[in-house]
């Protein structure tokens, strides 16, 4: 591996090269981290093991009390991420993924209002913050005197942030903003707002990240938004109305605030990422009490395949999604610097099987699981905030393809810079250009052997591991034949990177799942991961399926006809085959 803390597992992958010592060893809590988690669990657990009644009670009122918040203070909930000299818990990603999961096993609303505030909402000031900054604020952030919430999406701009219309303008030393944000999260309680504001009305816009707080004069926040689910959290508009923001509250540089933005948001997804896999343990714990207690002809529903096979792929969806989000949370922690791809993939992978998680669960309880006084239809309305908020899974999907298409594409770049100077120094520019088809070749058969293949896995694996080799050789060339198919305009063929996209989550998964299950057998020996050898047998087929079909699918779809079909319905504004 050329740079570690630059080196991304998936990148290098779609350029077919497997930097295996990103995966291996599979990330462990440190044991002094173990210590301190079983205590916060066993505090979670006598604050919150018996208050289900109440989250169903707030849930049905769309408001937490705020006594209870006060309670989630002085648990030293909102201190998680601060370092210990600000009065923190100073935990790493890992950690505080863990709890944010144990919270989502409980409520999550309580796991959303803990994570807004730790993972976006004053994630700007750990990242970006001045010494002053942090000394000002980051003491009242933990003893939870003041919560914090991130401000970027407005009326008009939701996935596309950078279309904000909030103002600030310079004004001697402060800046004058103005503006109205959406569905703030901890908007109705936070007295800490990161707000993201254009700072250059030139046309282009450039943003900045502001510090403002509830007491400056102008800020204002709307109702509780009555929301489909996580509903006790709240959200709220925030209003920003002549606001004077010192210039000392700038966080990050003046006209970089996009960058902060998906900086924190990328920083976040370990807490999102946490609360999903918390959420799908709890389902899985319930569907298992109702399968054995539920009897229907004469047995318990456990006993039917058709139970047993939703309770078996929940499993195999909780496991894989646990393995890459700890992976990625284990990067962070390493001092990674390029996860961007990783981390957008486990929000992707872990948040859309919560919900597979939720229905699957609430079919398995059929008409009880339909009723209110039962906690399914709550963990399915719950659950589905995920895959819309901190970037709908479609935009990080994008994110995901075009990211890695974009290195394919500088390679290109560099291919062609080099075949010109080929001209002017042919020697050089030879040498890049046989290093290309070398390339080229090794990918057309398959044979990139010395970073194509593992070398660090338990021998064992082995078949699961050349099936991944097999899949990731697929990529890279799929990556390099679709970016010279499409050049450019690969930007617009959103059906081709979202399959791209697919085989990338997929990939990351097994790899996760690979390491994790080879780390284990390295630690403990095979027997002491029989069960979890099934998993990723399972897993590695169902991936491989999947690839398969995705791979397929690039060349040969019904793409065309769907959008036609689509551009119809448009066009007509309804559904126009009715036959009465
Ligand atoms: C409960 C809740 C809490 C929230 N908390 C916060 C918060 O704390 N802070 C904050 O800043 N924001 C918050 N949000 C906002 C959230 O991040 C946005 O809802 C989200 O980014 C999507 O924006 P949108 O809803 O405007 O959807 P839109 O951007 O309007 O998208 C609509 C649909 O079009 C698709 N789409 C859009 N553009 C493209 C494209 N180029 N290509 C393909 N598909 C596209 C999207 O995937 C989506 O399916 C919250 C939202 C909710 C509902």
């Amino acid at each position: 591996m050329t740079d570690k803390k630059h080196a991304s597992f998936m990148r290098s992958l779609c350029m077919g090269a497997i930097e295996e010592e990103i995966l291996l060893p599979y990330p462990e809590p440190k044991s002094a981290e173990k210590e301190t988690l079983a205590a916060i669990f066993q505090s979670l657990k006598s604050m919150l093991g018996s208050r289900e009644r109440d989250f169903r009670a707030w849930d049905r009122a769309g408001e937490m009390p705020k006594a209870f918040v006060e309670e989630l203070k002085e648990a030293g909930l909102f201190s998680l991420v601060i370092p210990e000299a600000q009065g923190g818990l100073g935990l790493g990603a890992t950690a505080y993924s863990r709890v944010i999961q144990e919270l989502g096993r409980y409520d999550a609303s309580v796991a959303v209002t803990v994570g807004a505030h730790s993972s976006i909402g004053m994630r700007g000031l750990l990242l970006f913050g001045t010494e002053d900054q942090r000394a000002r604020f980051l003491p009242k952030l933990a003893s939870g005197e003041t919560i914090a919430a991130f401000c970027l999406t407005e009326p008009g701009a939701g996935s596309d942030a950078a279309g904000i219309k909030t103002t600030a303008v310079r004004d001697g030393d402060e800046w004058v903003l103005n503006g109205e944000k959406l569905w703030i999260t901890n908007g109705g309680i936070a007295d800490f707002f990161t707000v993201f504001a254009k700072t250059s009305l030139d046309g282009r816009g450039h943003i900045t990240a502001f510090i403002v707080t509830r007491d400056m004069k102008g800020v204002s926040t709307g109702p509780h938004e009555d929301k489909m689910g996580i509903r006790a959290s709240s959200t709220t508009t925030v209003v920003l109305e002549d606001v004077r923001v010192p210039a000392a509250n700038v966080l990050g540089e003046v006209g970089k605030g996009f960058k902060v933005a998906m900086k924190i948001l990328n920083a976040g997804r370990t807490g999102l990422g946490g609360g999903s896999v918390g959420g799908m343990k709890r389902l899985i714990e319930l569907s298992v009490r109702q399968a054995r207690e539920r009897v229907q002809f004469g047995q318990p529903i456990a006993s039917y395949a058709s139970v047993q096979q939703k309770i078996g792929q929940m499993v195999i969806d909780c496991y894989a999604s646990e393995s890459v989000v700890n992976l990625v949370a284990g990067l962070v922690d390493r001092g990674f610097e390029e996860y961007a791809v990783e981390a957008a993939i486990s929000k992707v992978l872990s948040t859309e099987a919560l919900w597979r998680t939720a229905d699957e669960a609430l079919q398995i309880a059929a008409g009880q699981g339909y009723m209110r006084e039962m906690p399914y239809e709550l963990a399915l309305r719950d659950s589905r905030i995920n895959r819309i908020f901190e970037g709908t899974n479609e935009i990080l999907r994008l994110f995901i393809a075009l990211t890695a298409m974009n290195d394919v594409a500088e390679e290109l770049k560099d291919l062609s810079a080099s075949m010109r100077g080929v001209f002017a120094d042919p020697i050089k520019g030879f040498g890049v250009l046989s290093d290309y088809a070398k390339r080229r070749a090794q990918l057309a058969t398959g044979l990139r052997r010395e970073k194509g293949r593992f070398t660090l896995l338990h021998p064992s694996l082995a078949e699961e591991a050349v099936l991944f080799e097999e899949a990731a050789t697929a990529l890279a060339r799929a990556a390099d034949r679709i970016l010279r198919h499409h050049g450019k305009h690969i930007i617009g063929e959103q059906l081709v990177t979202r399959r791209l996209a697919d085989i990338m989550v997929d990939l990351l998964a097994l790899a996760a799942v690979l390491a994790r299950v080879s780390t284990k057998i390295e630690d403990h020996g095979e027997a002491s991961a029989d069960v979890e050898r099934q998993i990723l047998r399972a897993f590695a087929r169902q991936a491989k399926r999947r690839v398969d079909q995705n791979l397929a699918g690039i060349d040969e779809n019904e793409d065309a006809t769907v959008k036609q079909l689509a551009k119809h319905v448009l066009e007509t504004g309804r559904y126009v085959w009715d036959n009465v």
